[in-house]
C-alpha cells in the first residue's frame, strides 16, 4: 500500500508544510471538492496516540475495511504499570515496550504509522496538523496535514503540576519510559555524589534524601520500589550511605491510596512507617527550588523547607495543550478532559471519538445513568427505596463509575458509603429517603472537571476494544441504521453504549507484598497477592516477546539483584 501513496507538497508562508493524501482513499488536499468524493473508497480512520487506548483500538480493529493511519510521537507501546519497576532496574525499559510497527505488521500491513505529534485538530475541515517528532533540521521540524473521516483521539494526558513554582524545572515526573530511565540514573547519581570525599555529613544526607510527592498508586509504588532497591541492593554497595539515606512521601490529603479500601490504606501507612519511610500526610508542596522543597501543613499552615537530593512528582494528570486548544475550539471550555457521550463520541463532533486519559463520559449522561439505576431499583415505583435496595443501587453505580465512590469519600459523604459497605438489611425507609436526597445533592455538585471513570490503563483498554468493535460493525449497522428497537430515537447511536467493567486494582507495597482490591470489596494484602500481581501483569503483556523479557527480568532480579550501573 505504501507504493500507492501520493505525497503532495504544498508550500505555505510558515515554511514547508506537507499535506498528505493517498490514492487509495478519497481525500483531497486542503479542502478538495466534496462532490468528487468517491464513496466506494475506504473511509480513513486517523488514530492519535499509541498508548493503552490507541493500541488496544488498533489491535482489535478490522483494519481491512478502513484506511487506517496512526500518528504518535513515540513509535512504541509502553506497559505503564511496570514503569515504577523500571526506575530501580527491577525490569529493563526495553522489556516493557513493544514497537508499534510490530503490532501493525500483524494486521497485514493495512495500517500506516507516522512518528509525529499532532499540534492542532481542525474539526471544521476534518484535518489534523502534525509535526515530526524527529530532531529539528535546518528548516525547523517537518510539518504535515492529514485529513480524516473518523478521528480517534487517544493522546493520554501529561503530568499535573498544579502550577506549583519550580516543579517543571526541578522535579522528575513518572509518566513516560524516558522519565523512568532518568529517575534510575538520578538515584545512582545521588548515591555516587554522596560518596565524594569533600562533602560534609549534612551534604551527604541532602544527596541521599529522596522525596516523592503524591500518595496515589504511582507515588506509593515508586516509594516502595526505591525502598527495596536501597535496602536490598544499594546499601551493600554504598555501606556509608546506610544510615544517611531517607525517603519522604508527601501527600496533601489525610491518607495515601485514598481510592483504595481503608484496610489497604491503613496497612500501607503502617508498613511505610515501620520501614522508616517518612510519611507526611496533610502536607502541601508550595514551591520547589534546586535545593529545597517547601511545604505547608494543612492543619496549622506551618511552612517548612526540606533539602533534597531528588524529587519525584506524581500528583495526577493534566491536560495536553493540543487537547486544551481543541476543547476551546468546540466550546468545551473550563474542562480538564474532553467530554464524550456514552458511545465515546466527542460531544458536538459526530466523527471524532476520544478515549483513555484525555476523555471522560459527560456528567449529564452519567447522571441520567445513575437516575436510571435508582428508578430500576424502585420496583414498586413508590419513590422510596428500602435500605437494601438503596445499597444495591449504590453498589451498582460505584461499580460502573468507580470515581463516584472516590468523590463521595473525598467529600466526606462517608455515611452513604458506610451504609453501602455495611450491607445490613434494614427497612428504615425514612433514613433512606434522606440519604437519597443527600446523595443526589452531593452528586449534583460534582463539578464539570470530574472524570467519572478513573484514569487507568484498564479503562483506556476497555474503551479501545469497545470502539474497535463498533467500527468493525459500522458497515453492517449502516445498512440497518435503526439498530435494535431499544436504541432507536433521536440522537441515539447505532451501538450499545460503552459500559466499564471494573476488574479490580493492585497497589504494590514493596517487600514482595501487594494489596489487591477486587470487585465485591474483596481485599487481599500480602505475599500471595504479590504472586497474583506477577501473574496478572505477565499475562497482560501485549506480546510473547515482552512477556518473556519481563519474566526473565524478574528472575534475574531474584537471583542477582538489581543493577546499579549508571548508564
Ligand atoms: P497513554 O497510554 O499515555 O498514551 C497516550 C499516547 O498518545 C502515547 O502514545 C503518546 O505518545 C501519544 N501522544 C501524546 N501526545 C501526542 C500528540 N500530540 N499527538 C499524537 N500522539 C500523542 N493504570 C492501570 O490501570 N494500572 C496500573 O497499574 C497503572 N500504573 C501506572 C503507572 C504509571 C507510572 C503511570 C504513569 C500510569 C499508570 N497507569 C496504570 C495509568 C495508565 O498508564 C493510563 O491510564 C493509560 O496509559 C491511559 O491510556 P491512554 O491511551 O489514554 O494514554
Amino acid at each position: 500500500p505504501s507504493l500507492s501513496k501520493v505525497l503532495i507538497l504544498v508550500t505555505v508562508s510558515s515554511g514547508g508544510l506537507v499535506a498528505y493524501s493517498d490514492s487509495k482513499s478519497h481525500h483531497g488536499v486542503n479542502g478538495a471538492d466534496s462532490s468528487q468524493i468517491d464513496t466506494t473508497k475506504k473511509k480513513r480512520v486517523l488514530v492519535l496516540g499509541t498508548g493503552w487506548a490507541g493500541t488496544t483500538f488498533l489491535k482489535n480493529l478490522d483494519s481491512s475495511t478502513y484506511d487506517v493511519h496512526v500518528v504518535s510521537p513515540r513509535n512504541y507501546f509502553a506497559f505503564t504499570p511496570l514503569l515504577p519497576s523500571v526506575t530501580c532496574g527491577t525490569v529493563e525499559a526495553r522489556s516493557i515496550v513493544e514497537p508499534i510497527r510490530n503490532i501493525i505488521r500483524k494486521k497485514n500491513g493495512d495500517i500506516s504509522f507516522w512518528e509525529a505529534e499532532c499540534f492542532k485538530i481542525d474539526a471544521k475541515n476534518k484535518k489534523v496538523h502534525c509535526r515530526s517528532s524527529q530532531q529539528e533540521n535546518l528548516e525547523g521540524k517537518e510539518e504535515f496535514i492529514v485529513d480524516y473521516d473518523y478521528l480517534v483521539i487517544a493522546m493520554g494526558a501529561r503530568a499535573n503540576t498544579f502550577n506549583t513554582p519550580g516543579v517543571e524545572e526541578n522535579c522528575h515526573f513518572l509518566k513516560e519510559v524516558e522519565d523512568a530511565q532518568n529517575i534510575r540514573r538520578s538515584v545512582i547519581d545521588c548515591f555516587e555524589r554522596s560518596c565524594l570525599p569533600n562533602l560534609s555529613e549534612e551534604e551527604r544526607k541532602k544527596n541521599l534524601h529522596f522525596v516523592v510527592v503524591g500518595g496515589g498508586p504511582t507515588g506509593v509504588e515508586f516509594a516502595a520500589e526505591l525502598h527495596d532497591f536501597v535496602r536490598e541492593d544499594l546499601v551493600k554497595l554504598y555501606p556509608t550511605a546506610k544510615d544517611l539515606v531517607k525517603i519522604t512521601l508527601l501527600e496533601a490529603g489525610d491518607h495515601i491510596l485514598n481510592m483504595f479500601d481503608k484496610r489497604i490504606t491503613a496497612f500501607a501507612e503502617e508498613k511505610f512507617q515501620r520501614e522508616g519511610i517518612d510519611l507526611r500526610t496533610g502536607s502541601m508542596v508550595i514551591k520547589v527550588t534546586d535545593k529545597e522543597i517547601s511545604t505547608k501543613e494543612r492543619v496549622n499552615g506551618e511552612i517548612s523547607s526540606i533539602p533534597y537530593g531528588m524529587v519525584v512528582w506524581s500528583t495526577g494528570i493534566g491536560t495536553r495543550p493540543v487537547i486544551m486548544d481543541f476543547m476551546r475550539q468546540i466550546g468545551q471550555t473550563n474542562r480538564r478532559v474532553l467530554a464524550t457521550d456514552e458511545w465515546l463520541r466527542v460531544e458536538g463532533c459526530d466523527s471524532i471519538y476520544a478515549l483513555g486519559d484525555c476523555a471522560t463520559i459527560n456528567q449529564r449522561k452519567v447522571m441520567e445513568d445513575i437516575s436510571a439505576i435508582f428508578n430500576k431499583a424502585d420496583k414498586d415505583k413508590s419513590g422510596t427505596l428500602t435500605l437494601k435496595e438503596f445499597q444495591d443501587a449504590l453498589n451498582d453505580i460505584c461499580e460502573r463509575y468507580p470515581q463516584v465512590e472516590l468523590y463521595l469519600k473525598n467529600k466526606q459523604v462517608k455515611n452513604i458509603i458506610d451504609l453501602m459497605k455495611d450491607r445490613q438489611g434494614n427497612d428504615n425507609k425514612e433514613s433512606v429517603e434522606l440519604d437519597i436526597e443527600g446523595f443526589k445533592s452531593a452528586l449534583s455538585q460534582v463539578d464539570s472537571q470530574m472524570k467519572f471513570l478513573p484514569a487507568t490503563a484498564q479503562v483506556a483498554a476497555q474503551e479501545g476494544k469497545y470502539l474497535a468493535r463498533c467500527f468493525n460493525e459500522m458497515e453492517e449497522r449502516e445498512k440497518n441504521p435503526e439498530g435494535p428497537p431499544r436504541f432507536r430515537g433521536t440522537g441515539r447511536h447505532r451501538f450499545r453504549p460503552f459500559r466499564y467493567k471494573h476488574l479490580g486494582q493492585f497497589a504494590p507495597l514493596g517487600g514482595e507484598q501487594t494489596a489487591a482490591q477486587l470487585p465485591g470489596d474483596w481485599v487481599s494484602i500480602g505475599h500471595s497477592s504479590q504472586w497474583l500481581w506477577y501473574s496478572v501483569y505477565a499475562s497482560k503483556q501485549v506480546s510473547w516477546r515482552t512477556r518473556m523479557l519481563v519474566v526473565t527480568d524478574w528472575t534475574r532480579r531474584f537471583v542477582f539483584g538489581r543493577d546499579s550501573s549508571r548508564i
